[in-house]
């Protein structure tokens, strides 16, 4: 046994395909061929697109698929305690604040300044314009059911840092990702670490529950590599630690587009149910 452990986080919002397939078999391949650990984590913060019937379907195909898993599965939504802890603690330190802006509003107040000039995105979107960043008091007592923004600056302020760093592993190579402090301000923003109909976000569960899970070796698509650094500055400022990351090539279908949930064609139950064999399956992701 080394101390190699990695997982496999889909979330139960829709059939697996063959994308997902590709993730989960090649960080569970690369766990058993160390002797390493491989764990599952149910993703399913945003209740109102979980299903369990969806859950129920993860399990079934990644069995299929021949991939064992260490332990029980973590459920995201059995952490909410977690999430609401360290959510507290930024609050606390004065690094949150509430935020009631629409979707609408943000889009609005990001293009009105400079008329004419394209509206900046990040990894989240549309870059908040920082409407509510001066609206509230936040010596008040924590915002219940409220949407919650970390404030980039303050931040960056408190961990003081001029750069994110984090190790990208590669079949050829390790290499030092870094991203300069000075560009999370203007290219990331104020990003949502918490959602008003429900407790937490992507970007603060995926932190704190790589941690509780001991990863140290997080295998994921290349589409959630932009968001990394934010993940890097998170686990500074909460005093996690920084695994290390493989980010892989993404699955996509003849066109080139990216495969997406909504892509039945290709779930695997679909290939499943044609006759296919998991053996299949690896050829046709290239294991
Ligand atoms: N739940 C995410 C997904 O299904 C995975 C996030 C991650 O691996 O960090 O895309």
């Amino acid at each position: 046994m080394t101390d190699f452990i990695t997982r496999f986080a889909p979330s139960p919002t829709g059939p697996l395909h063959l994308g997902h397939a590709y993730s989960a078999l090649l960080a569970h391949d690369m766990a058993r061929s160390v002797g390493g650990q491989f764990l599952l984590r149910i993703e399913d913060i945003d209740r109102t697109r979980s299903r369990p019937n969806w859950e129920e379907q993860i399990y079934d195909d990644l069995k299929w698929l021949g991939i064992t898993w260490d332990d029980t599965p973590m459920r995201q939504s059995d952490r909410l305690s977690d999430y609401e802890k360290a959510l507290h603690i930024l609050w606390d330190r004065g690094l949150l604040y509430p935020c009631t802006c629409t979707r609408r509003d943000i889009a609005f107040a990001a293009s009105a300044p400079q008329e004419g000039a394209e509206p900046a995105y990040g990894p989240d979107g549309l870059i908040y314009p920082g409407t509510c960043r001066t609206k509230t008091d936040r010596r008040t007592a924590f915002p219940e059911h409220q949407a919650l923004r970390l404030d980039m600056q303050k931040a960056l302020d408190a961990v003081d840092q001029s750069e994110f760093c984090y190790t990208e592993q590669s079949s050829v190579k390790d290499e030092t990702l870094c991203t300069p402090a000075l560009n999370m301000v203007d290219g990331v923003g104020d990003i949502v670490l918490s959602r008003r109909d429900f407790l937490g976000s992507y970007h603060l569960s995926v932190v704190l529950d790589d941690a509780a899970q001991g990863i140290s070796h997080v295998v994921r698509g290349k589409d959630i590599q932009p968001a990394t650094h934010i993940h890097v500055l998170l686990q500074r400022l909460l005093g996690l630690p920084t695994p290390i990351y493989h980010h892989h090539r993404l699955i996509r279908d003849e066109g080139g587009k990216r495969l997406a949930k909504r892509d039945d064609a290709r779930a695997i139950a679909t290939y499943r149910a044609e006759g296919k064999t998991p053996d299949d399956i690896r050829r046709m992701v290239g294991l």
